[in-house]
């Protein structure tokens, strides 16, 4: 529930609005915005309080709280959300990519992909240590020991690390290692591990599962926000339709509605939705185009070879070419891809 404040409300009314919901055992949020000053009550039950809440002096009205994610609802924050992994930024004018393997596999491995896709203009290498394998028997990733190249990789190259956390126990030591936390697709209904990676303090890196809405995958947000971390990037990834010709549906109608309800930036992930490297450069134009704020991209220097996703990894001079694309869709649509000198 959201109350409208009157336009005049003074600073007094607000802080007696506040401290009545709190009494009453609620959390608040207070949005000061051009449009002009809300009171939302954070979670259920706040039907019980409407009336009196109604007749406080200050409040002008009473608006149902429709989506059910105060924190990451535009309505409650109407301007767009920066998200900082150290010094890059992420949902400002830059376009960021993310990009490298889907696996950590090897020293040699991550160390080449680490250098490529540096040199080709991303900022952030991602590269799964703990994978989350629809078969038992596929690859699981490295472990601890994948955690370790990832920050060598790091250290190289000055790239920041986003890597899959795919257990609440795990988070502490994803946490020690990594700049961003990914929670991939097959566990954006895990709501013991959104709540885990909301109390510690690195950005979250949000997939959208393969069956969930737009709306669930906002509710999964608002567990994160909830749990104390504000810093959460969107990634649509393709979701599961009757369309079987590639690998997952990319849901591009995603990227203007998300960017309509939520304030948080939101990456597309063209890699897991196409499932072929021949593709994957189409959908990464067609994201920036639709407004996406980012891309994260499979890259292996020897795809036919690699442990995992092979199929629909970028080589390096691939995904290079692809860089370049990019920045004319960007400047085209009012963005900004700069890339590193040759
Ligand atoms: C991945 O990023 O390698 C991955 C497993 O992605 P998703 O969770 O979207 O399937
Ligand atoms: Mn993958």
């Amino acid at each position: 529930m959201i109350a409208v404040l009157e336009r005049d409300a003074t600073l007094t009314r607000k802080a007696e609005i506040v401290r009545f919901l709190e009494q009453e055992g609620f959390r608040v949020q207070v949005s000061e915005t051009p449009e002009g000053s809300f009171v939302s009550v954070v979670g259920e039950g706040a039907e019980s309080v409407a009336e009196v809440l109604a007749g406080m002096p200050g409040v002008a009205a009473l608006r149902p709280d429709a989506p059910g994610y105060p924190l990451v609802s535009r309505t409650h924050k109407p301007e767009a959300t920066r998200v900082k992994v150290d010094e890059v930024v992420i949902g400002g004018s830059e376009i960021v990519v993310m990009a490298g393997p889907c696996s950590v596999e090897s020293r040699t491995q991550i160390l080449e992909s680490a250098d490529a896709v540096r040199a080709a203009g991303a900022k952030l290498l991602r590269g799964g240590a703990f994978k989350p394998r629809t078969s038992p028997y596929s690859f699981q990733g490295l472990g601890r020991e994948g955690l370790e190249l990832l920050a060598e990789a790091r250290e190289r190259t000055g790239l920041k690390v986003v890597t899959e956390v795919v257990a609440p126990e795990d988070v502490d030591l994803l946490a020690e290692h990594a700049d961003m936390l990914q929670i991939g697709a097959r566990n954006m209904h895990n709501y013991r591990l959104l709540s885990a990676v909301g109390s510690q303090p690195r950005p979250v890196l949000l997939k959208r599962g393969m069956m969930s809405t737009v709306d669930e995958m906002l509710l999964a947000a608002e567990y994160v926000v909830a749990g104390g971390n504000p810093r959460v990037v969107l990634c649509e990834r393709g979701i599961r339709t009757f369309e079987t010709s590639s690998r997952n549906t990319l849901d591009l109608c995603a990227v203007p509605v998300l960017k309509e309800r939520t304030h948080l930036p939101v990456v597309v992930d063209p890699s897991h939705a196409a499932g072929r490297r021949e593709w994957v450069p189409a959908l990464a134009r067609a994201a920036v185009a639709a407004g996406a704020d980012g891309l994260i991209v499979e890259v292996h220097p020897d795809p036919p070879n690699a442990a995992s996703d092979g199929r629909q990894s970028l080589t390096p001079d691939a995904f290079a070419s692809l860089m370049k694309e990019l920045v004319t869709i960007a400047s085209a649509v009012g963005r900004r891809l700069e890339l590193p000198e040759p």
